[in-house]
């Protein structure tokens, strides 16, 4: 990990063009100077020239970023932002005494029993099917405050998932070996992912290998918190100890992160990790599939989603594609941001959500979990019920669930 020093002469790249501001969904919806690269660069410029100090007050303004990298995409001059943020929020951790308390709540051993918790919340939510009964207050609690909305939020979590038990696979016939990282949103919240991937890969020559990997670390990675950020890394790597083909993951943000193990660890095992880590998206390229009813289903590319899978379902016979615009753009909803800066977050999830509201799709496909709650927040945010609205998939939940296999 370069430190912030590294990174001076490319943060004296920026020119202050501020074309980055017609592309940063945070800027423009809370037109907040700071958000932008332009103005963190500004604060960075200070830092390095000894004026400033990263503060908590100066890491809030870098926290003010959703890591979509549409500056990136769009700078002229190529600057690598989110490396850049994440350095100067390093520089942070390394320079401050944390408290004890907040210490805690920003280790991963706090996040993890934050996550179990949730877990056996949801398992509950399902089991007494909370879900039917917060239906019918469904007008109520839209229209009501900030409360009402999360309570519907919680519960968009327990609809749309794949609930066929898993199929068991015949061991000994296969030829590959995928490492299997569900990645702990749907490790924790959404299990029943697992049981679509195998239902899709059933028929091919992959075994799935489950075992028992922790998050990937993009929240810590994320927010500079590096030193906690290697530990999780550490544990994964802890994990293989046997040969594979793959480390296959169902979540495009783990996928991007697992791929970047290689830049923190010297090591053949985190090497191997990087090397090997592929998405089920690109295993099923070759494979068609076919809806069993006619529907019309647009797509929401997550931002850290590098492999196109618009192929993909532009295939699915019986479908109708809908190409809805901005259908690439961030949804606003990235994790630890959502938390940090819940305003904003609500507002980029709203006009994401509206495009697909728009285009009439009945379903709107994804890859990566913390998008589909992103969607989901923006048509809650618009007060739109979820009968007027599309339903928001994992992709393999789509195939598995709504799609047959064409040979
Ligand atoms: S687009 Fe690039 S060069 Fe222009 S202001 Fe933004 S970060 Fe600086
Ligand atoms: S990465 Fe995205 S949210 Fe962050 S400054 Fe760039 S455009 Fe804005």
């Amino acid at each position: 990990m370069n430190n912030l020093k590294e990174y001076e002469e490319e943060i004296y790249k920026c020119s202050r063009c501020a074309l980055c501001q017609s592309v940063c969904p945070v800027y423009k919806s809370s037109l907040n100077e700071c958000a932008v690269s332009k103005g963190k660069f500004n604060m960075l410029n200070g830092v390095l020239n000894g004026d400033l100090k990263i503060t908590a007050k100066l890491k809030k303004y870098l926290d003010l970023c959703t890591g979509c990298n549409a500056c990136k995409d769009f700078c002229p001059s190529g600057i690598d932002v989110r490396k850049i943020f994440i350095a100067a929020k390093y520089e942070y951790y390394k320079n401050n005494k944390l408290p004890l308390l907040q210490k805690i709540l920003l280790s991963y051993s706090f996040f993890c029993v934050v996550l179990k918790t949730a877990s056996v919340f949801m398992k509950l939510y399902r089991f007494f099917k909370i879900g039917s009964f917060i239906k019918y207050f469904e007008k109520l609690l839209i229209n009501s405050g900030f409360i009402g909305k999360y309570i519907l939020l919680i519960d968009s979590l327990s609809k749309n998932v794949f609930y066929e038990t898993t199929l068991k696979q015949v061991s000994g016939t296969k030829n590959k070996t995928a490492l299997y990282f569900d990645g702990c949103f749907n490790k924790y919240l959404n299990p029943q992912t697992e049981n679509a991937v195998k239902k899709i890969l059933y028929d091919s020559d992959i075994s799935l290998i489950k075992k028992d990997f922790g998050c990937c670390g993009i929240s810590h990675l994320n927010d500079g918190n590096i030193e906690e950020f290697k530990k999780i890394v550490q544990n994964n790597l802890s994990k293989i100890n046997t040969g594979f083909d793959y480390v296959l993951t169902d979540c495009a943000s783990c996928r991007s992160v697992l791929k970047d193990y290689k830049s923190f660890f010297d090591s053949e095992a985190a090497k191997q990790f990087s090397d090997k880590t592929t998405s089920v998206a690109e295993l099923i390229k070759g494979l068609n599939f076919e809806a069993t009813k006619p529907c019309t289903v647009a797509i929401h590319k997550p931002c850290h989603e590098d492999f196109d899978f618009s192929g993909i379902v532009k295939n699915i016979k019986n479908t109708k594609y809908l190409e809805v615009e901005d259908y690439d753009k961030c949804c606003g909803f990235s994790g630890l941001f959502a938390l940090k800066n819940p305003g904003v977050s609500k507002k980029i999830s709203k006009s994401k959500a509206l495009q697909y509201i728009k285009n009439n799709a009945d379903f709107v496909l994804t890859t990566c979990p913390a998008c589909i709650l992103g969607l989901e927040q923006g048509f809650i945010e618009a007060g739109i019920l979820s009968e007027s609205r599309p339903k928001v998939l994992n992709l393999y939940v789509f195939l598995a669930q709504y799609c047959k296999v064409q040979e």
